[in-house]
């Protein structure tokens, strides 16, 4: 599996194959364990986390990211052929197939109409310092990120536009939280993030040559100004409330700022880091959009 995928070591080439098992009481053991995956305590227990959705189970599979149980609708299985595969795939894995009940996966994906399939997987983070840019490629940084919608929504953008991986600094919300899976749209899968503390980024920042743009309400520079392309970028993006750090601003090259009119005190995280990304990729995006 290529960087750009971002999922963890290939399946190992011969596995047990999963145990099928039918499931109808959401008051079954195994079923009370996976509902603890919804809180951030069960994840971190177990190293674990769900991803709902047929689409996004194939994406993290397709990847490589390890299934440890899959839940499938046992009355939608007969007539789904995709759901079969996703059954059989997670089987041939070694994963354990859990065939449910509706109201097993309700109770699973908190939802009255939940989907059809539900992957359980092993969380898999990059240590920052495998990160790869490459000679031009993109890194977008979050400072303290606490929005789940706004963590995923950013994982996707910076998939769409082939960022090379997202880190995150400081207490940022859980990358594995349900909230977040569900609005990367299967991003999470594919773009490669790291953890990192303020401490551990500042001492990263100085071994990375590239370019280091953050961006700040105080920032001096129009956020089109620098020159990104022809060189590895970091984009460094701050807190909801409190904005960019004071260290964190003091460790980049230059502070940009998106200019605005009207009465709105800032952009949405995630609305500032789409403008910020495209910006960033325009001439990448360009010479890729031209071959195509
Ligand atoms: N009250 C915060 C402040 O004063 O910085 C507002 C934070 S804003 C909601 C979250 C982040 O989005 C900012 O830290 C910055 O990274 C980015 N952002 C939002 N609007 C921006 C703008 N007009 N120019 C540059 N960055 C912006």
């Amino acid at each position: 599996m290529s960087e750009r995928a971002g999922g963890p070591a290939a399946m190992k080439p011969t596995v047990a194959p999963g145990r099928v098992k039918e499931v109808t009481s959401v008051s079954n053991p195994i079923v009370k364990d996976i509902r603890a995956l919804a809180l951030k305590k069960g994840r971190d227990e177990t190293g674990l986390f769900l991803a709902e959705g047929l689409k996004l189970v194939l994406d993290a599979v397709d990847a490589g990211w390890k299934m440890e149980t899959l839940l499938v609708s046992r009355a939608r299985l007969p007539e789904s052929e995709l759901l079969q595969k996703a059954a059989a795939r997670a089987v041939a894995s070694g994963a354990d197939l859990l065939e449910c009940s509706e109201k097993v996966l309700a109770a699973v994906a908190r939802r009255d109409n939940p989907q059809g399939a539900i992957g359980v997987f092993h969380r898999h983070l990059t240590p920052l310092d495998r990160l790869d840019p490459g000679a031009d490629g993109l890194l977008v940084v979050l400072d303290r990120v606490r929005d789940p919608g706004n963590l995923g929504t950013v994982l996707r953008t910076a998939d769409a536009a082939g960022a090379r991986g997202v880190v995150l600094v400081g207490d940022c919300v859980d990358p594995f939280s349900l909230e977040t899976v569900r609005a990367t749209m299967g991003s999470i899968f594919a773009v490669p993030m790291a953890r990192a503390s303020e401490e551990a980024f500042l001492a990263w920042r100085r071994r990375f040559a590239g370019l280091v743009v953050g961006t700040h309400m105080k920032g001096d520079t129009d956020y089109r100004a620098p020159n990104y392309a022809g060189r590895p970028v970091a984009l460094v993006m701050g807190n909801e409330q409190a904005g960019l750090g004071e260290a964190m601003a003091g460790a980049c090259d230059t502070l940009v700022r998106i200019p605005q009119v009207g009465k709105a005190d800032s952009l949405n995280l995630a609305v500032a880091t789409g403008l910020m990304i495209f910006e960033a990729r325009r001439s990448v995006l360009k010479l890729a959009e031209a071959s195509r």
